[in-house]
C-alpha cells in the first residue's frame, strides 16, 4: 500500500516535468496512471475510540485492497468546534496517523469545518468571538463563521498549524467552503458573506454605492452577479492562500485537497484555486473531491445525475490535477440506504465521468461497532482491481461526445437543471456526452433557451455552424427578430402549439429506416407539456415526425424536423418531450440517428442496441489508443451489445466487472468509418471497460 503512494507522486513528478516542455491543452499529453487513488473517510466517533479504531484496522487488514488511504474527519457536527479542542483532537490524531502508517496505508485529515457548513450543535461550537456570515436578507448564519475578518484568518493560521504537526501525508479541506449556509431552503442564490465588513469589500468593485438592499433588487441583473460570484471566489482564493502558506510552513511538500459541488454562484473557478493550492510555484500538488448528492438508491437517476455533475467539474480543473477522488457519500450513513453494489457502482461511474479515484463516506458515524459494514468494506475490495484498471485505460484523457452547452458564467444555480435535463436523457441513449467544449473534438452540441438567453448574437451564430439538437423554445429565441433574427439558420419557427392528445408519428426518412409509421405517445392528458408544431421557415428542412391525434389524424406536418443552413451547420428542431422519455425501441434508434446525422459521421461512437447503457468515451491518446466505459442502468441483462467506435483497429479488448477480457473482432464497418463490435453481455447495473489499443 505505501508502494500505491510512492507511484501516484512518481507519475506526478513525471507529468509536471513533461507539463514544463509542452501545452498542456492536447489529450494526447495527460498522465498515464496505474491505478486508482482510494480513500476512506472515517468520522470522529471511530477514530476516537481505542475500541472502534481497532477494530477498523483489523478490517482494513483483512481487506487490504480496499483503501490506499485513511482519511480522518475532524468533527461530526456542521459548525466549527473550538481551536482548543481541535488542537486536542489533533494530538490523538497525530497517533492514529503513525498507527495507520504502521499498518501500511496512507493517512490523512479532513477538515469538516473550515468556515462551518450551517447550525449544528451550537451549544458545543466555537462561541462569538469569531464573527458569523450574513445573508443578504440579514441575517446571521449561526454554523458559519465570515471568512474575510482577521479574528478568522487568526484561527485559521492556528489550527492548521495543528492540523499539519500531526504528520498526516494529506489535508482535505471539505466542501462547508461554500456559499448558502444552508440557510435557504428556496434555493436562491447565495454568497459566502454579506455582512458589514464583506461589503465594503464587495463595493470596491461596483461604481455606485451599494447596500443589501440594492443587491437584493439587483440580483436579475448579470453584471451585479459576475461580481458577487468574483466576491466570493475571491474570498475562497485569499482564504485558500493563507491555508496553503499556514501548512507548507511545515509541510513543503504535503498535497492539499478541495471538496466541491456544483454551485454556480461561487464562481466555478477551480483552475484558480487550484493554482492556489499548488503554491506559488505551482509545483505542489492539489488533490480534488468532486462531489454532489446522491444519498441513497430509491432513484438510481440520481447516481448517473450526480456522475455528470461531477464530470462537468473534473472538466474545470487544470491538467496538473491528478488525484481527483469522486465524493462518494451515504450520509446519514444508515447501510440500508445504498447497497454495496450500488456504492462501488458509482465510484465505476464517476471514474467513466473523469475522476481517477474515489473517497468513500459510507461508514457509520455513530459509536458503534463496524461489524454489519464489513460487507460494504469486502465489496469495495472486490471491485478495486476494476477502478485500477479504468483509471489505468482512461487516465486524465477528456471525455469527448455530445456536449450540453454550458459555461461556468452561465452564473445562476437555476441554470443547473437545464445542463442536467439535456445532459442526461443523452447520455442513457448510449451516447457520449463531452463535458467541455473541445474545438479540435467538439460538433454536436445540445442548445437549451438557458444557455442562449446571455450571448451575443455572434456567439450564437457560431453555435449554429456546427450540429445542433434543440427545442422551440431556444429556436425562438434565436428568431426573435427584435434580438438575434436567426432565421436563416435555424430554418423552423413555432407553428401553432397542440394542447390535447398528441401523439408523435415516425415518418418516412432515411434516418427512421424501418421505424416510419411506429409512434410514441406521452400521454398530453397525464403530463401537460404543449406540443410545438414546427413551420418551415427555409425550404430544405425535412420532417422526422409528425403529431397525430387517437383518431389517427394529422394535426401537425412536423414536430420533429431536420435543415442544414447556409453556413454548413446541421439542426435538429424537436417539439415533442425533446429532453427526455427515449426509451423506446423506434425514438432511440432515431436520436442516435440524428446524433449521427448531425455529426456529419463524426461522432467518435455510440451504443447501438436497444438498451439503457449510459456510456462514455475519452480522447484518444497520441498513438490512437482510446478506451471508454458502458454501464447497463437497468434491471435486465443485455446480451449482444453492439457498440459502434469511429476507428480503423479491427479489435476492441473489452473487460468485464471482474476484469476478465474478452477480445472482439469488428463484425462490419461501414463506409463513414464506423466499425460495429458486439459486446457478449452487460450484466444489470454492471459496467464493462473497453480499450482500443
Ligand atoms: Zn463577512
Amino acid at each position: 500500500m505505501i508502494f500505491s503512494k510512492k507511484l501516484i507522486t512518481l507519475y506526478f513528478s513525471l507529468f509536471l516535468g513533461l507539463l514544463s516542455s509542452v501545452s498542456p491543452l492536447a489529450s494526447q499529453e495527460t498522465p498515464r496512471l496505474e491505478q486508482a487513488s482510494i480513500s476512506f473517510r472515517i468520522g470522529h466517533n471511530i477514530w476516537s475510540n481505542d475500541a472502534r479504531f481497532t477494530q477498523l484496522l483489523e478490517l482494513f487488514d483483512k481487506y487490504p485492497d480496499a483503501t490506499d488511504e485513511i482519511t480522518f474527519f475532524t468533527q461530526g457536527t456542521h459548525t466549527p468546534i473550538t481551536d482548543e479542542e481541535l488542537e486536542r483532537r489533533c494530538v490523538l490524531l497525530k497517533q492514529r496517523i503513525d498507527e495507520v502508517h504502521a499498518h501500511g496505508y496512507r493517512a490523512g485529515i479532513n477538515i469538516l469545518c473550515t468556515m462551518g457548513h450551517h447550525p449544528e450543535d451550537l451549544p458545543h461550537s466555537i462561541g462569538s468571538e469569531i464573527p458569523r456570515a450574513q445573508t443578504l436578507d440579514g441575517r446571521i448564519a449561526e454554523g458559519t463563521l465570515c471568512p474575510n475578518n482577521e479574528n478568522f484568518r487568526q484561527r485559521i493560521r492556528r489550527i492548521y498549524t495543528a492540523m499539519a504537526n500531526a504528520n498526516p501525508d494529506y489535508i482535505w479541506v471539505d466542501d462547508d467552503v461554500r456559499t448558502g449556509h444552508m440557510l435557504d431552503s428556496s434555493g436562491t442564490p447565495g454568497s459566502v458573506c454579506f455582512c458589514d465588513n464583506c461589503m465594503k469589500i464587495l463595493a470596491q468593485k461596483f461604481d455606485v454605492e451599494i447596500d443589501r438592499d440594492y443587491l437584493t433588487s439587483h440580483m436579475s441583473d448579470p453584471i451585479v452577479l459576475a461580481k458577487i460570484h468574483e466576491f466570493t471566489s475571491d474570498s475562497y482564493d485569499k482564504l485558500f492562500a493563507l491555508i496553503e502558506e499556514t501548512i507548507r510552513k511545515i509541510s513543503p511538500d504535503m498535497p492539499i485537497g478541495f471538496m466541491t459541488g456544483e454551485r454556480y454562484d461561487e464562481g466555478y473557478d477551480f483552475e484558480r484555486w487550484a493554482k492556489t493550492l499548488m503554491g506559488p510555484n505551482g509545483d505542489k500538488e492539489a488533490y480534488w473531491r468532486p462531489g454532489g448528492g446522491f444519498y441513497e438508491q430509491s432513484y438510481m437517476n440520481g447516481l448517473f445525475g450526480k456522475s455528470h455533475e461531477i464530470g462537468r467539474q473534473v472538466s474545470l480543473l487544470p491538467p496538473e490535477v491528478v488525484v481527483i477522488q469522486s465524493e462518494i457519500e451515504n450520509f446519514p450513513y444508515q447501510l440500508l440506504m445504498k447497497s454495496a453494489n450500488v456504492t462501488t457502482l458509482e465510484a465505476v461511474s464517476h471514474i467513466a465521468a473523469g475522476c481517477t479515484g474515489a473517497a468513500f463516506n459510507v461508514l457509520t458515524n455513530n459509536n458503534e461497532p463496524l461489524d454489519e459494514y464489513e460487507n460494504m468494506i469486502a465489496k469495495v475490495a472486490e471491485r478495486r482491481p476494476f477502478f485500477d484498471l479504468a483509471v489505468q485505460k482512461l487516465g486524465r484523457n477528456p471525455n469527448i461526445g455530445v456536449f450540453p452547452l454550458w459555461e461556468k458564467t452561465d452564473g445562476s444555480y437555476q441554470n443547473r437543471t437545464p445542463v442536467q435535463a439535456l445532459t442526461s436523457c443523452f447520455s442513457e441513449t448510449g451516447v457520449p456526452i463531452a463535458y467541455k467544449f473541445l474545438p479540435d473534438q467538439t460538433n454536436v452540441v445540445l442548445l437549451s433557451r438557458a444557455y442562449l438567453s446571455h450571448k451575443t448574437p455572434e456567439e450564437i451564430k457560431k453555435v449554429f455552424q456546427m450540429g445542433v439538437y434543440t427545442d422551440l423554445d431556444a429556436v425562438n429565441l434565436a428568431n426573435d427578430p427584435a434580438t438575434y433574427a436567426l432565421n436563416d439558420l435555424t430554418g423552423m419557427g413555432y407553428g401553432g402549439e397542440i394542447h390535447v392528445d398528441g401523439i408523435e408519428k415516425i415518418e418516412e426518412h432515411p434516418l427512421n429506416g424501418s421505424f416510419a409509421g411506429r409512434t410514441r405517445d406521452l400521454r398530453q392528458s397525464f403530463w401537460r407539456e404543449p406540443i410545438y408544431s414546427l413551420k418551415k421557415t427555409r425550404p430544405n428542412v425535412e420532417t422526422l415526425s409528425s403529431c397525430v391525434d387517437y383518431g389517427g389524424d394529422q394535426t401537425a406536418e412536423t414536430i420533429v424536423g431536420i435543415f442544414e443552413n447556409p453556413l454548413g451547420g446541421r439542426i435538429c428542431v424537436n417539439g415533442y418531450y425533446p429532453w427526455g422519455n427515449f426509451y423506446n425501441y423506434s425514438k432511440q434508434s432515431q436520436i442516435r440517428a440524428i446524433i449521427r446525422w448531425l455529426s456529419r459521421d463524426r461522432i467518435p461512437g455510440y451504443v447501438d442496441s436497444f438498451a439503457k447503457i449510459n456510456f462514455w468515451l475519452r480522447a484518444p491518446n497520441a498513438d490512437g489508443s482510446f478506451a471508454g466505459v458502458a454501464i447497463n442502468s437497468n434491471y435486465d441483462p443485455v446480451e449482444k451489445v453492439a457498440i459502434m467506435l469511429k476507428t480503423d483497429r479491427d479489435s476492441i479488448d473489452v473487460y468485464d466487472y471482474s476484469c476478465q477480457k474478452t477480445t472482439v473482432k469488428a463484425s462490419f464497418s461501414d463506409e463513414a468509418g464506423y466499425r460495429r463490435f458486439i459486446v457478449p453481455e452487460i450484466k444489470p447495473w454492471e459496467p464493462v471497460l473497453f480499450v482500443c489499443e
